[in-house]
């Protein structure tokens, strides 16, 4: 087994604008929450954790973040409830496990992380997947814990703007990681978009869109217009864009957006190999976004705050 070095890599979204909140410490709270995801998940890692660990840790960190649109926070459907997506998988024997459309399970993430580990389905929707969750021990709480009043407002005026509304806002969560012992996985979780209607399930939680992971090329989470990336398969594409074609990380990364936004679609995307190389980038004007490993650790949000 080869030894490599861990890196784990977070995204609280991508959006369309600058950020405009009422509350102006928005933004510091972001990057406080993107730095304790770092923080959680890199503790699993340095301590010889495994990647699933990591991402699972991270992303429950951010679900349970209000800032981010994912868990408590998540923005609100047309009937003004939430409705949360989310997905895992495990690069070593590309196990995974998905659930979309849930309303009662605080932390989407380790459900997801259940039906990876328990089967024998890979993805359940709705109430009967709240009610695996419920038998299988995992917190349960009212519809109203996710729901704050910024996102109410958010609906009201996604409602009086109608269709003309850019469905694109901040804060759906991702990580990806490579642990040392090149395995890598993925996570992403979210509310979807505001004001979805009809059971509307974005590419979060389907395996190949929002989220893959392959030891054989890498792990990726997206951010972004879910529609585009379900269309552009974005996560498997990039993945295949490296083990089949033999892209580099980056170039790949960069074709899987060109190509997101040939059809209609922006966002972002994160990736890692299990060479621990890593990259993000995005179509966007920003993307809340962080990564780490053992000689640093870079928190942004804009597209002009750094390069890598
Ligand atoms: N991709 C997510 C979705 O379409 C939304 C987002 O990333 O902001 O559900």
């Amino acid at each position: 087994m080869t030894f490599v070095r861990w890196r784990l890599v977070v995204h609280g979204g991508a959006g369309s604008e600058r950020i405009a909140h009422d509350d102006p410490g928005h933004e510091a709270q972001a990057r406080a929450g993107l730095n304790d995801a770092l923080d959680a998940g890199s503790a699993i890692l340095t301590a010889g954790g495994s990647a699933v660990d990591a991402v699972e840790m991270a992303a429950r960190i951010l679900e349970e973040d209000s800032c981010f649109n994912a868990g408590r926070g998540s923005v609100l459907t047309e009937q003004g409830e939430v409705e949360l997506d989310a997905a895992i998988m495990d690069g070593r024997a590309r196990r995974a496990g998905a659930v979309a459309g849930i309303k009662t399970t605080r932390a989407p993430i380790s459900l997801a992380r259940c039906l990876m580990e328990r089967g024998p389905h890979v993805f359940l929707v709705g109430t009967a997947a709240d009610r695996f969750a419920s038998a299988a021990g995992i917190e349960q709480v009212a519809n109203d814990f996710f729901i704050l009043p910024e996102r109410k407002r958010q609906l009201d005026e996604a409602l009086a703007i109608g269709s003309a509304a850019d469905p694109i806002k901040y804060g759906t969560i991702g990580a990806v990681a490579v642990d040392t012992r090149g395995n890598v996985a993925a996570a992403t979780s979210t509310g979807g978009i505001t004001a979805k209607r009809w059971g509307r399930v974005g590419d979060s939680p389907l395996i190949g869109a929002g989220t893959y992971a392959d030891d054989r090329s890498c792990a990726v989470s997206a951010t972004g217009s879910g529609e585009y990336f379900i269309r552009a398969v974005a996560a498997h594409q990039l993945a295949e864009r490296i083990r089949i074609g033999g892209q580099s990380l980056q170039n790949a990364l960069d074709e899987v957006l060109a190509d997101v936004q040939s059809l209609g679609g922006k966002g972002g995307l994160i990736a890692v190999t299990p060479n621990a190389e890593v990259a993000w980038g995005f179509t966007t004007p920003a993307m809340y976004r962080g990564m780490t490993d053992e000689s640093g650790r870079l928190v942004a949000i804009y597209a002009d705050e750094e390069s890598r």
